[in-house]
């Protein structure tokens, strides 16, 4: 059996995954998780999607050999997937445009999101600006505060944003606020989750939708070098870049599968199983088992739960998962810029640091992709802010 398939049955990766919710929204979310698989394998939606893909997101976008990084690190050949250069200048609006597609399909008017920094936010209302949807996004007050530009981006494309006052007025509660809505408004409402998350079946969803990065990058690979990678790097947040760059070699045994956390936020590296926004996966807890407030200086890691697959990946061996400091990031997100002239996103940095590890360790002719999730444009300022001080 493909390995592939065995891992997403009923939303199961080993005892990962599920749905941990109440019955009203268990309902909800049946529904949606049969309206997928009808629309999934449908060719119709398929080229929607793939014509999407190409005509707004601008893809494909190239593997890039880093013939800079490849010189300074003395080691594996390094190449760029770079999703930087997709419209909104990262991989969500992968996720973001298959799901408003299938939102339409299944005849919503109103899309609602969550967002914590805002990225997912802004992904999402560009695309509903788009295909002319009713966006609300829910934000934790005080991320509306520390956010402000991203508040009034989405605002300019058209959407509302709802300030979350409840609980401590951050991602987790927007998340909340987004459910409820979704449970009183079922009929007319998509709730766009932004990572590879929650209950079943959005990280099956999301992955499905981001695993356009390895089908490319697979070929692109092919077609460069004749061969496949011997390790592919992604940062890990909620997982949906890394479990997009990770799909199409799940199944190929000799690519190491690297995820990269901050240290600062080591779930998969110190985190037990445990429930969290109602799956199952490994989860960062404190003293008295509540989940443990995580930091990272690139707001898209900053999530004390993972992914139920990259959970698995992680129990069954399949995939390796590895910290890098600040410090470290820092120095990355620097030399990209001086020696590729790409601004990489603080998250993109992080699997950029780790491979400046693992490169001089391997043979030059041994390949490593590094997935670039994002551009760095957004976090130009706060890295001038700290290099400052
Ligand atoms: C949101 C974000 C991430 C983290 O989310 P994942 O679901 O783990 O991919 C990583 N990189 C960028 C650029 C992001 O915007």
């Amino acid at each position: 059996m493909n390995l592939n398939q065995e891992l997403s049955q009923e939303g199961y990766f080993g005892e990962f995954g599920g749905s941990f919710v109440p019955p009203d929204l268990k309902e909800v979310l049946d529904y949606l998780a049969a309206q997928f698989n009808k629309y999934k394998d449908d060719v119709e939606f398929n080229e929607e999607f793939r014509y999407y893909l190409r005509e707004y997101v601008g893809r494909e976008n190239p593997l890039t050999f880093a013939q800079q990084l490849t010189d300074r690190w003395n080691g594996a050949k390094i190449y760029l997937k770079r999703e930087d250069l997709n419209h909104t200048g990262a991989h969500k609006i992968n996720n973001v445009i298959g799901q408003i597609l299938l939102a339409k399909r299944m005849g919503a008017k109103r899309v609602i999101a969550e967002t914590g920094a805002g990225q997912h936010g802004v992904a999402t209302a560009t695309a509903c600006a788009m295909f002319d949807m009713e966006c609300i996004i829910y934000m934790g007050a005080e991320d509306t505060r520390r956010q402000s530009l991203n508040v009034f981006r989405m605002e300019l494309l058209g959407a509302k944003v709802v300030p979350v006052t409840k609980g401590q007025a951050r991602l987790k509660d927007a998340v909340d606020e987004a459910l409820n809505d979704l449970i009183q408004n079922y009929k007319t409402t998509f709730y766009l989750l932004g990572s590879a998350v929650g209950p079943h079946p959005f990280p099956t969803m999301v992955k499905h939708f981001q695993s356009i990065v390895s089908e490319e990058s697979k070929r692109q690979i092919l077609e460069k070098e004749g061969r496949l990678p011997d390790a592919v790097l992604a940062c890990v947040g909620g997982g949906s870049n890394a479990i997009g760059a990770f799909a199409h070699y799940i199944d190929e045994p000799s690519v190491r599968l690297i995820g990269v956390e901050p240290d600062r936020a080591p779930t998969l590296t110190e985190g037990v199983p445990g429930v969290i926004h109602g799956f199952k996966c490994l989860v960062l807890l404190d003293e008295n088992g509540d989940p443990k407030p995580t930091y990272s200086i690139a707001a898209g890691l900053d999530y004390p739960g993972v992914g139920p697959e990259h959970s698995y990946l992680k129990a069954s061996g399949r995939a390796e998962y590895v910290t890098v400091t600040n410090e470290e990031v820092l120095e990355a997100f620097q030399e990209l810029s001086r020696t590729e002239g790409i601004i990489p996103a603080l998250e993109s940095a992080h699997a950029v640091a780790h491979a400046k590890k693992l490169a001089p360790t391997m043979n030059r002719d041994q390949i490593i992709i590094i997935n670039l999730s994002g551009r760095g444009d957004k976090d130009v300022e706060q890295v001038f802010e700290m290099l400052k001080k």
